[in-house]
């Protein structure tokens, strides 16, 4: 669901029961509880931005449920610390989820990733990735390399929507790209239809999003523009990218 700008609040659910992924108000989800009469069993964050945990004590105050979120972050609503490792179980929805550590946006962000689906906060965005708030460039494409080691087919449900945007600096990163400018018509579409263009999966990331393809010539190239120097290495193909889009 949408929450506040242009917040995703995800809904894991069955028939009875749903857990929220990355609250950052509490009144869309109650509302969408009530209508679709279900009751929460677990709160997941992915890290401890307002945006994204702010909805988290009024949940509590309607039903105690577990929260679950990064072991090192400071989130004062947090009941079950997590980190690389640990699974997060919900008996209500026979889900199991495994923690991924992605640090790079926030200190000690973290992913939950199972039944195909990877919730990945401001880490990974579709076509872009988070800003470098409390990490450093080396962390985030660590951390995004990580991701991308998973299936193709994963869904990837991110924090905000932002694609549009995104798209039009990967253009700029990437003018060649043909599977760019398909999904740019693909996700206009969805957004003058006024639906969300997440969740995208893995496999159009990897063919799309200039912070994944650190390693493509024409990616390379552009950073080096950008930077007016001649290097390779991802990490700083990485971090040039990442400064451009800050100013783009
Ligand atoms: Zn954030
Ligand atoms: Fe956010």
């Amino acid at each position: 669901m949408r929450a506040l700008n242009d917040n995703y609040i995800w809904t894991l659910r069955n028939a009875t029961h749903a857990a929220v992924v990355d609250p950052g108000e509490a009144r869309p989800v109650l509302e969408y509880l009530a209508r679709e009469r279900l009751e929460l069993a677990a709160i997941l964050a992915t890290h401890h931005h307002p945006d994204h945990v702010g909805g988290v004590a009024d949940l509590l105050e309607k039903r105690r449920v577990p929260v679950y979120g990064p072991r090192n972050e400071p989130i004062a609503t947090l009941t079950r610390p997590v980190s690389e490792g640990d699974t997060v179980s919900v008996p209500e929805l026979d889900l199991t989820l495994s923690v991924l550590d992605i640090p790079g946006h926030t200190r000690a962000h973290i992913a939950y990733y199972g039944a195909g689906m990877l919730f990945c906060g401001d880490t990974l965005f579709a076509c872009g990735c988070g800003r470098l708030f409390e990490g450093t460039a080396e962390q985030m494409y660590a951390s995004l390399q990580k991701l991308v080691s998973l299936p193709d087919d994963t869904l990837v449900y991110c924090g905000h929507e932002y694609t549009l945007s995104n798209i039009r600096f990967a253009k700029t990163v990437e003018p060649a790209n043909a599977a760019l400018e398909a999904r740019e018509a693909r996700d206009r579409r969805l957004r003058d239809a006024g639906k969300p263009t997440v969740p995208s999966t893995l496999g159009e990331e990897k063919a799309t999003n200039p912070f994944l393809r650190c390693l493509e010539p024409a990616v390379v190239d552009s950073a080096n523009k950008y930077l007016g120097a001649r290097i390779a290495d991802p990490v700083r193909v990485f971090a040039a990218i990442r400064d451009w889009k800050n100013r783009f």
